[in-house]
């Protein structure tokens, strides 16, 4: 069976696509057949992937306006076990062109069907806003994973999302679960991080991942080189925490 999770956060900068590559490559390392879906324009876990954007025939949009099957979209990555639906700015226009379509909300579920039981997982990047390509990553999934930057401001915006979440649940997608919360960018000789950890563990509880993604400058450079952290450092602080996020996911 193939489990599908969307990382979404409509902040924008909290470590979404960081996530959804490096959880990506990170469950892959652990044998798990893995499909990362960038459902951004802005394409950057595409490009953090190390995929030359310019050759590709096709990208995600192709395939939710149907002009290619998903087999034709997706492609080859460089780790082992990891494939990738690239994005492209071109994505922009599925907003537009889907907007007062019957169904607009369930394209992508319909498009990732179509990959039988190849994948064991299949993570989403979502864009920054709670827009129709993030209705759609929502109503495709199984769960959602939602980065919070371990800031001051984290917790703001949370119960929009959240409000959007139940209202999915209500009307697209009853199974949706929430797979859990995840600190990002942590970092731990700051006392401001710690009380907002502390807030979190207390507000939380068992919605909390145990891993805790600290700030780690590998995690920054590794896109600009188009690897994920583990391929790039494997000994990183960043790795490390990713490596034990993919590992309580695939325990849970
Ligand atoms: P989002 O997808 O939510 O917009 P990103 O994952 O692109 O967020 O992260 C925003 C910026 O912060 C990027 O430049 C990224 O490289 C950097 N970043 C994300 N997580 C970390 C981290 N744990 N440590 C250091 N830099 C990070
Ligand atoms: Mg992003």
């Amino acid at each position: 069976m193939t489990k599908i999770v969307s990382i979404s956060n409509q902040k924008g900068g909290v470590g979404k696509t960081t996530t959804a590559v490096n959880l990506s490559a990170a469950l892959a390392d652990g044998g798990k057949k893995t499909l990362l879906v960038d459902c951004d324009p802005q394409a950057n876990a595409t490009t953090a992937t190390g995929i030359d954007k310019p050759s590709l025939k096709y990208s995600l949009y192709h395939g939710l306006i149907g002009e290619a099957p998903l087999e034709e979209i997706i492609c080859d990555t460089d780790t082992k076990n990891l494939k990738i639906v690239p994005s492209h700015v071109e994505l922009i226009g599925f907003e537009v062109e889907m907007m007062s379509s019957r169904g607009r909300e369930e394209i992508l579920k319909r498009l990732l069907q179509t990959s039988g039981d190849e994948f064991d997982y299949i993570i989403i990047d979502c864009p920054p806003s709670l827009s129709l390509l993030t209705l759609n990553a929502l109503t495709a999934a199984d769960s959602v994973l939602i980065p919070l930057q371990t800031e001051f401001f984290a917790l703001e915006g949370l119960g929009q999302l959240l409000e959007t979440i139940k209202r999915i649940k209500q009307s697209f997608n009853p199974g949706l679960k929430i797979e859990g919360i995840l600190m990002t960018m942590f970092d731990k000789r700051t006392n401001l991080a710690r009380q907002v950890v502390q807030d979190a563990e207390t507000y939380f509880r068992d919605m909390l991942f145990k891993a805790k993604i600290p700030r780690n400058i590998k995690l920054g450079e590794a896109p600009s080189f188009g690897m994920p952290v583990i391929a790039y450092d494997r000994s990183s602080a960043g790795s490390q925490s990713y490596l034990s996020l993919a590992q309580e996911m695939i325990k849970k």
